[in-house]
């Protein structure tokens, strides 16, 4: 076990150990084009990559990456200098059904009339719709562009910007003080987390509250969940080290609420100004469940597990091949990638991947370099009876809606095979 320590970002003591080196990883969202590709192999070019390195503070017990890759390395404008972001909240309807309940819940529990709720990375609007802006103030803060467009054709006003004090000290004089301050999914991606806690606590009111909701460290432990980690999220959160970030800025930590089946494990934070809320009886209990999770046994444990499952996963791909069957990667995205850079699955193993986004279409996994092909190129192999033996799923969480989707290859014989918790064929 590497014994290499670092500074915390979050409490800045010397104190954080690594546990887990997932070796050179590419910035995952960038898929080389095919002239990228040859000057890779030409040696004209550099792939940049960084060391993906997991470690945990002893002090704060908080979860981090070593290296923290500049946001300009991911969140690269377009040619009109805008930054836009793929994922649209509300095209998902687990997510918007979720959102509504979150928004019922901030109502009924501490929004009165006049009152104002704003969000941190509110996305296209997803939970701020719910509220009636005829009766509270709304407010979304999105940096990117093209969805904090759809927010404010909602109706919504939207400040496109980061979320920094020095914002949130504006609001304040621009639009009083707010009753509620949410953020959901969005602190993983934040490298100064202090900057967001001093924030919310500059804009919120006297019993004002801030929520967060984030995946739960604990949860990813049980998943052996490493795919977690990658440069947009530098983070991983249990309910220790957040208190400990909120009581480094006066506030505290007062109500917790986990949503199992939400990303494998999510869990709600509630925060206040110290003595506004009593603390509840369920925080309390879930703080005292995960103490196990902030050990450095946990972590080394979670080490072992993250080996081990890649052994099995590649016994499980060299046996197919060795039957000189054809495996292919079903969707393109960045929790693949890592699975498939950390494992040194390439173009070798994997004939190539299939992604509905046009953009990735024709481009490669970054690292890996697989070549991604549409749907169209899949079911045309399916249609001529050439269709591959085996799909590699890149998304985890959705294997029951997939293999619903692809029943024409599974019908065929087709098989899917999942990574994670643990590497097996459906
Ligand atoms: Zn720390």
């Amino acid at each position: 076990m590497a014994s290499e320590t670092w500074q915390c970002r979050a409490c800045d003591s010397g104190e954080v150990f690594q546990f887990l080196d997932l070796k050179e990883m590419p910035v995952t969202n960038r898929y080389p084009t095919k002239e990228d590709v040859e000057a890779f192999h030409r040696g004209e070019k550099k792939e940049h990559k960084y060391p993906l390195r997991v470690g945990m503070c002893g002090n704060c017990s908080m979860v981090q990456l070593s290296d923290f890759v500049p946001y300009a390395e991911y969140i690269v404008p377009d040619e009109t200098g805008r930054t836009n972001y793929a994922f649209f909240s509300s095209q998902s309807t687990t997510m918007q059904a979720h959102f509504a309940q979150f928004a019922e819940t901030i109502k009924r529990r501490f929004l009165n009339k006049g009152e104002g709720v704003a969000e941190i990375g509110g996305n296209d609007g997803i939970m701020l719709r719910a509220f009636d802006r005829s009766k509270y103030r709304v407010l979304n803060i999105e940096p990117s562009s093209n969805v904090a467009e759809i927010s404010r054709s909602k109706g919504i006003e939207t400040i496109e910007s980061l979320f920094t004090p020095k914002l949130a000290m504006e609001l304040l004089h621009s639009h009083g003080e707010f009753k509620v301050v949410s953020c959901a999914n969005v602190l993983l991606n934040i490298h100064d987390i202090n900057g967001v806690f001093e924030g919310a606590r500059i804009m919120l009111s006297n019993n004002g509250v801030f929520i967060t909701q984030d995946p739960y460290w604990p949860s990813v432990l049980k998943d052996t969940g490493f795919d977690q980690f990658y440069e947009e999220h530098p983070w991983c959160f249990s309910l220790k080290p957040l208190e400990h970030l909120a009581e480094s800025h006066g506030m505290e930590l007062f109500d917790a609420q986990l949503f199992p089946a939400i990303h494998g494990g999510s869990m709600r934070a509630y925060f206040s100004k110290k003595g506004a809320y009593e603390k509840t009886k369920r925080c309390s209990d879930y703080q005292r469940r995960e103490q196990w999770a902030n050990t450095p046994e946990a972590c080394n444990n979670f080490a072992s597990r993250v080996e081990k499952s890649k052994k099995n996963l590649l016994s499980i791909l060299n046996n197919i091949k060795s039957q000189g069957k054809r495996i292919i990667g079903y969707a393109a995205a960045s929790k693949g990638t890592v699975i498939l850079n950390y494992c040194g699955i390439g173009a070798e193993t994997l004939d190539y991947v299939v992604d509905s986004t046009p953009t990735k279409q024709g481009r490669y996994i970054p690292g890996v370099r697989i070549p991604i092909v549409s749907p169209e190129e899949f079911y045309r192999e399916i249609e001529r009876g050439n269709a591959p033996h085996y799909a590699l799923l890149g998304a985890r969480n959705y294997a029951k809606e997939i293999q619903e989707k692809e029943k024409e290859f599974v019908r065929g014989g087709g098989r899917f095979i999942v990574a994670l918790p643990k590497p097996r064929i459906l």
